[in-house]
């Protein structure tokens, strides 16, 4: 999903990394990148000239944090700009205190209307009983497809009889056999075209009329990009919806569908469809879609793991050992040690935050048991060795392969690592020496 966007964006963050300070030129060469890769990704126009705009005001005209870096600092704005357009929160779909309540589903055909409509009947079907109503009545294979779909999820159905055509009727019907179903969530499919007509709004909007929805959601192909925020433009004026899902999600969807659509209809994304399958529904979370357009890995779920795995005590240690530029193979084992605790490596590297160094990590294939490794080694040293790595020479050396049950080039390879970790820490403690507050590496 949205894998072009992705690269882009981090191609904008990789140019920024390293810089000391944002220079305007600096922020006009990202600015220039970040709305390529929404035009790119299919955005209006329109929105990506107020995006850009937006966040070019937030760039220069923020003070420059000393605590974190320029890059980590346009990432940031653009995050939160990004839940700007699509909105923060999350709003459950409604549900009336007065039952039944009333979803109806609106859109073209194709779209994946019907689909969604099981999708959405199976994920109540939890908390409430749905039931899915076939109002589609100029397409037979549409009441045949919702009444196979029902079935597959195992809820009522309600169709046309036989020669029925006022689709009012046959929602009526519906609503009338609640009470005696027990039914408390009645699911409207509606009539689609392939494109929007007179005569299908004229339809819809009648319906809607008669059957006093709780919810109108209209779905739309995220594949379709543009063409779906036009299509969510004009069901909107017409019928006033409540919420869009956006299907196929799960394909290769450029993104812009998903960036603007609330932008211009001011109408939320409350679902996403991931699959053909009637479970393949997602809610439609902001917060972890900008996560994955922007690469950023689950951050919040990284910062907790490492706040757990690090205890006080071993903080202050570290940096205790940094300040006086004392790193030894005692710190190296806590190090080690913290990684461990922090989980599968792999889901570690996963949740990185820093655009190209998950990958990175992960091409150099880190193996969590070379850790295991690693702590065998050191733990196999001397006290006096572990603080003085200087005195580890070849008979020792040979000692210590022999008692971790590993090889001297094993151990070679570790007191190697730790003279590079060495250097990094005694780069480290010249620069601030504050906490843990931003992710690191951007
Ligand atoms: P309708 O004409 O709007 O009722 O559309 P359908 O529900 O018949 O769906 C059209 C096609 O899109 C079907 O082949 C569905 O299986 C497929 N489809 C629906 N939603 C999704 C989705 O989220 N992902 C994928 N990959 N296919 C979907």
């Amino acid at each position: 999903m949205f894998d072009s966007l992705k690269d882009r964006f981090e191609k904008v963050f990789t140019s920024l990394r390293g810089k000391g300070k944002l220079t305007e030129e600096d922020v006009k060469l990202a600015l220039r990148e970040v709305r390529l890769a929404l035009l790119e990704a299919d955005v209006n126009y329109k929105v990506v000239k107020d995006f850009v705009e937006r966040v070019r005001q937030r760039a220069t005209g923020q003070e420059v944090l000393s605590s974190i870096t320029p890059a980590q600092q346009v990432y940031a704005i653009v995050f939160e700009e990004l839940l700007d357009l699509m909105g923060r929160e999350v709003k459950p779909l409604s549900i009336s205190p007065k039952p039944p309540t009333v979803y109806m589903m609106v859109g073209l055909q194709g779209s994946g209307k019907t689909t969604t409509a099981a999708k959405i009947a199976l994920k109540m079907k939890r908390s409430h009983r749905p039931m899915l109503v076939a109002c589609d009545l100029r397409r037979p294979a549409a009441v045949e497809q919702l009444r196979v779909l029902a079935s597959t999820v195992g809820v009522p159905f309600v169709g046309p009889e036989e020669g029925e055509t006022d689709p009012i009727r046959v929602a009526r019907r519906a609503l009338e056999r609640c009470s005696e179903t027990l039914v408390d969530l009645v699911i409207v499919d509606t009539a689609g075209r392939f494109q929007i007509d007179q005569e299908l709004m004229q339809e819809v909007q009648d319906l809607k009329g008669a059957v006093n929805p709780h919810e109108v959601l209209l779905v739309v192909d995220s594949m379709t990009g543009q063409e779906a925020v036009s299509v969510a433009s004009a069901f909107n004026d017409r019928l006033g919806l409540t919420g869009v899902v956006l299907t196929k999600l799960d394909g290769d969807a450029r993104g812009g569908a998903a960036l603007a659509i609330r932008a211009v209809t001011g109408t939320p994304v409350r679902l996403a469809g991931l699959g053909e399958k009637v479970d393949d529904l997602e809610v439609f979370d902001p917060n972890k879609m900008a996560q994955r357009i922007l690469g950023m890995g689950d951050v919040m779920g990284l910062l907790e793991r490492v706040q757990q795995a690090t205890s006080e005590e071993d903080v202050e240690r570290l940096s205790e050992s940094i300040k006086r530029n004392r790193f030894t193979l005692e710190d190296m084992l806590i190090q080690l040690r913290q990684v461990q605790k922090m989980g599968p490596l792999e889901k570690v590297i996963e949740m990185l935050p820093i655009p190209g160094v998950s990958k990175a990590l992960k091409d150099a294939n880190v193996d969590p048991k070379r850790i295991k490794h690693m702590e065998a080694i050191i733990l196999s040293m001397t006290p006096r060795e572990r603080r003085n790595p200087e005195i580890i020479k070849g008979s020792r050396r040979r000692r210590i392969a022999q008692g971790s049950g590993t090889s001297v080039q094993m151990v070679n390879q570790l007191l190697h690592q730790y003279e590079q970790m060495k250097d990094l820490m005694k780069a480290f403690g010249k620069g601030p020496k504050r906490g843990f507050k931003v992710p690191p590496g951007l």
